[in-house]
């Protein structure tokens, strides 16, 4: 079978945009593929979380991947910290990365500019330990959001360029999706997608109870129409109506879409009451289930502990092969 990896940082409540950039990928490929997921806690401290925080974090992500659909009997569920060996090719990666182009990845950029008083080294080197989770499971397909398509390309970069210093040892990865091309949820404010430590209200937590559920979808942006028939979708309407089309169960959308076509309006309060509906009753089974999960940790704790053993172990050889490679090999 393949090998697939993937892993989502335990910086928030998990929202839509992770359902669908990343879970519901997971779950499909349970099935016919060699799985590895995690839940990338050392990447979550290029912002500095509360340590008091961290542990409870982490054990939610692992509950709302598997209150999702995600079965820790098909998959290796694991988190990063528990897979020492991923800091050692980590090291080793570091050597083959230039910091010019670290320098030049959008999101460091980003960064920069956002969070001036904390640009740490770490957050430079994130890609790296970014390709280092994919390529030290020899993966070759990863279920990751369309905001991860340049992270995945520096991947088959860092691979390329080992296997042409040392000697084929990585295969190269590829972003993958169901589906046409990588997903990206867009946050309801219409301002960038949604994430976890972004606009509160803009976001549909996979936590949200019945009430938020719909005040949010409620508040949501669109712009009204002209009333000119034939006036093109603003972008705020076309994101709902893509929501639709992931959440509802009688295919809705085409009937909004003609009515905007014929109108150049939709009635914003009928389509936002049928998809708050809809959202609750595709949120509400994951939320209660993620919740019993929380409760028992003695669980949680034992998925983690054995997802990382076969992590571990899989990990191990392809480090003392990079190693052999490097010429690190002196016994
Ligand atoms: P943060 O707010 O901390 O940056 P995030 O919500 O962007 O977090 P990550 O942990 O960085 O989430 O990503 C986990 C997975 O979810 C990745 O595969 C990413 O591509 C996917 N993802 C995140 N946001 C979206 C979105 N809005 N649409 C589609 N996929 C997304």
């Amino acid at each position: 079978k393949e090998i697939v990896v993937s892993g989502i940082r335990p910086t928030g409540y998990l929202h839509l945009g992770n359902y669908f950039g990343a879970i519901r990928n997971y779950i499909r490929m349970q099935e016919d593929f060699n799985c590895y997921f995690f839940v990338a806690d050392w990447h979550s401290l290029t912002t500095h979380p509360d340590p008091k925080d961290l542990p409870g974090n982490v054990m939610r992500v692992l509950a709302e991947n598997i209150a999702s659909g995600l079965d820790p009997e098909k998959v290796s569920l694991y988190v990063q910290s528990d897979i020492p060996e991923i800091s050692e090719l980590y090291l080793l990666m570091n050597m083959l990365a230039y910091v010019g182009e670290l320098e030049k990845v959008p999101t460091f950029k980003d960064k920069v500019r956002l969070q001036p008083q904390n640009v740490n080294a770490g957050l430079l080197t994130y890609p790296v330990l970014m390709s280092v989770d994919i390529l030290i499971q020899r993966a070759v397909k990863v279920p990751v959001g369309k905001d991860q398509g340049q992270h995945l390309e520096m991947a088959r970069n860092f691979a390329q360029r080992f296997n042409h210093r040392y000697g084929d040892l990585f295969p190269e990865p590829e972003a993958f999706n169901y589906g046409d091309g990588l997903v990206r949820i867009p946050s309801l404010d219409g301002e960038g997608k949604m994430s976890k430590s972004e606009n509160e209200m803009a976001t549909l937590y996979l936590a949200d109870d019945d009430d938020k559920i719909i005040k949010k979808i409620a508040k949501a942006k669109t712009d009204t129409g002209t009333g000119v028939p034939g006036s093109p979708m603003p972008e705020s309407v076309r994101n709902l109506l893509d929501l639709m089309k992931l959440v509802c169960a009688l295919d809705l959308a085409p009937f909004y879409e003609d009515t905007w076509n014929t109108n150049g309006s939709i009635r914003f309060g009928d389509m936002k009451k049928q998809l708050g509906e809809d959202m609750v009753k595709f949120i509400a089974p994951i939320r209660e289930r993620a919740k019993e999960l929380q409760r028992d940790t003695d669980y949680l704790k034992k998925i983690m502990k054995s997802g990382a053993e076969k992590a571990r172990a899989n990990a191990a050889q392809t480090l003392q092969q990079a190693k052999k490679l490097i010429g690190i090999n002196y016994y």
